[in-house]
């Protein structure tokens, strides 16, 4: 089947939810990506945060093999080795927090988190930031702001509301007694690379404290090593009440985990469940892959890399940039007009970047990513964004 084959199949039998490219990739090897023809490019999108220990990392690949040969699914219920020995991996990143419920995806880590809440608590109330992103099933996108996500679904889930992010009087209004959980993302990804402030962080864990209800942090774009710490929380001098994970938790396979504090009660047998949730394929995956993070230091190389990364980006002197910022390797660009040109200019130049928003570049590499490839990465953003590219 050649490139234009493929193409056609897809644009012909797609349900029609995703803006098609017309480029076909079939390989990845760390950092890059390769095209139907063999042209490389450079991979700062990892799949929306899913490969941060790059493509066909040789770890996965023998973790799966070994496991998919021994035993790929086993419901929850059955004790597993490969399980255990990642519950015991994961608990051990996250002091506090003891316990954990698997799942399937990032959007279904948001849906138990919420279901664990309003068990826990008895109360209905969620509230969650305004420009946050939580998943599309209908109680995470009752979380999630983006009115064009939402509104085409109402009526959504009851009892949710937004207030705006980093604003702490308005949070200490919106937290009363009927409120079972705050959530948010410690830095904003899809709502355009925001940095939650830390003394905005803190004062929620107090609020929550103080009200009884409990803070849940949707970790899954900034989890497993992309800001400089293996998860972001980690910076602020805070524990969250639940914690939501997926994307690259285990290395590209799909799964998600709520890791679970002590103030959550009435977890009880019933209560939720997953077919596939836990599945010894997906912790093998998951184990191989934290292990690897771990062995290679992908936060601190996130870290150092995304203060390179983020220097050079500061020192481009074009008058389309209106800031950049940004934590680890999680880095948003915001011009002054629409992105999607520049999206283009990159791509034409073998980069594959996103868009946050209309406005923000949203760069997400693989933490692998080399100097070499961030240079290039730098020039090439120079080139297109100093070039006249006129806004369509
Ligand atoms: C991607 C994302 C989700 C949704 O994950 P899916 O696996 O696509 O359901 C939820 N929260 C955040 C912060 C995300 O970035």
């Amino acid at each position: 089947m050649n490139a234009n084959e493929i193409i056609n199949i897809e644009n012909k039998h797609t349900s029609g939810t995703y803006t098609k490219q017309t480029l076909v990739i079939v390989r990845g090897q760390g950092a890059s990506l390769f095209a139907a023809d063999g042209t490389e490019y450079l991979d700062c999108s990892s799949g929306h945060g899913v490969a941060n220990l790059g493509h066909a990392h040789p770890k996965i690949a023998e973790a799966l093999y070994k496991q998919a040969s021994t035993l790929i699914t086993l419901f929850e219920t059955f004790p597993n080795d490969q399980r255990a020995t990642l519950m015991e991996k994961l608990t051990t990143l996250t002091p506090g927090l003891e316990r954990v419920f698997f799942c399937n995806s990032g959007t279904e880590s948001v849906e138990a988190a919420i279901k664990f809440t309003r068990l826990s608590t008895g109360r209905t109330g969620i509230i969650a930031a305004m420009r946050g992103f939580h998943g599309r099933t209908m109680g995470s996108l009752s979380a999630t702001w983006n009115k064009t996500y939402r509104e085409p679904f109402v009526p959504l889930v009851p009892d949710f509301s937004h207030v705006p992010y980093n604003n702490i009087e308005r949070l200490e209004k919106a937290v009363t007694d009927q409120t079972a959980a705050v959530i948010f993302e410690p830095v904003q990804g899809e709502g355009g690379v925001y940095l939650a402030e830390p003394v905005y962080l803190q004062a929620a864990r107090r609020i929550c404290n103080e009200r009884g209800a409990l803070l849940v942090l949707d970790e899954v774009q900034t989890g497993f090593g992309r800001t400089g710490k293996i998860f972001a929380y980690q910076h602020f001098g805070i524990t969250p009440d639940l914690l939501c994970c997926s994307k690259s938790l285990a290395g590209g396979i799909p799964m998600g985990a709520v890791l679970i504090g002590e103030k959550v009660k009435n977890l009880i047998p019933g209560a939720h469940g997953s077919t596939f949730g836990g599945n010894p394929l997906a912790c093998a995956a998951a184990l191989a892959s934290v292990t690897a993070m771990e062995e290679e230091h992908l936060p601190a190389q996130a870290a150092e890399k995304g203060a390179y990364l983020m220097e050079k980006l500061k020192a481009i002197q074009s008058t389309k940039i209106r800031e950049v910022r940004g934590l680890g390797l999680m880095i948003g660009i915001e011009l002054k007009q629409k992105v999607a040109p520049y999206l283009k200019a990159l791509q034409e130049k073998h980069i594959i970047a996103l868009s946050a928003g209309m406005t923000v570049i949203r760069l997400l590499p693989p933490l692998v990513i080399s100097y070499v490839q961030i240079d290039q990465l730098v020039g090439s953003l120079e080139e297109v964004l100093m070039g006249d590219i006129l806004d369509e």
